[in-house]
């Protein structure tokens, strides 16, 4: 299936062609439409499927269309609309790049968070203000403590590798910022494998999940 059917805003559009993708993958033909219609997705998904951009052009469409609808007042700073969790700084570079890649045309900004390294920089970032943050669990504490971000306006959250997530022992650190995130809002959970675990987080974040498995 190509891009074009998928009624993606044509400022991604542009930034596949120059990424060079021609058609979508199977979890990006089955999670991109239920993401756009609104709903809720739990997808089974390994890296390497092109899972990433199925998360991230659904939010970056919507993102496009939000800030049509309301545009930001020339002193009002971005609150943050978008955040993905992920359990690695790698998989926070991967996919914090990702975002910069196929939002390259959009005017939309992102910020990237993890841990092991100064946080000043991350905090300088994120007072700015950006619409989308990447970022591992403990980071994004410490941010919040620090009160450079606030998730108070957040519609659109992601667990990305939720169950490396959970194997890596972050499901505290999930609840307390789960604490500070609107109910209405949309969220995606991807994983490669499901347990129990996992199971019981998505009954917690979940509204009727679309399931997918590719
Ligand atoms: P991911 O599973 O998100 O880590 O993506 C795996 C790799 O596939 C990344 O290098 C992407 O840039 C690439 N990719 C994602 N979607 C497509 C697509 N539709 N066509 C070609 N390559 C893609």
């Amino acid at each position: 299936m190509s891009f074009s059917s998928l009624n993606l805003d044509d400022r991604l559009l542009s930034g596949l062609i120059t990424a060079g993708y021609e058609t979508a993958t199977p979890i990006q033909m089955a999670a991109i439409p239920a993401l756009l219609s609104g709903k809720d997705v739990m997808a089974g998904a390994q890296t390497g499927t092109g899972k990433t951009a199925a998360f991230a052009l659904p939010i970056l469409h919507q993102l496009l269309a939000i800030r049509e609808q309301n545009p930001l007042a020339s002193d009002e700073i971005q609150p943050l609309r978008a955040l993905v969790l992920v359990p690695t700084r790698e998989l926070a570079q991967q996919v914090y790049k990702s975002f910069v890649k196929y939002g390259d045309d959009s005017g939309l900004t992102s910020a990237i968070a993890y841990g092991g390294v100064s946080i000043n920089s991350q905090v300088n970032a994120l007072t700015e203000g950006v619409d989308i943050l990447v970022a591992t669990p403990g980071r994004l504490l410490d941010l919040m403590h620090k009160g450079a971000v606030s998730l108070s306006k957040l519609q659109f959250l992601v667990f990305d590798e939720a169950d490396r997530m959970l194997d890596m022992g972050f499901i505290i650190d999930i609840q307390r910022i789960l604490k500070h995130v609107p109910r209405d809002r949309q969220t995606m959970l991807f994983s490669a494998t499901f347990n129990e675990e996992i199971f019981t987080l998505s009954k917690n974040i979940l509204k009727d999940p679309e399931l997918i498995e590719v």
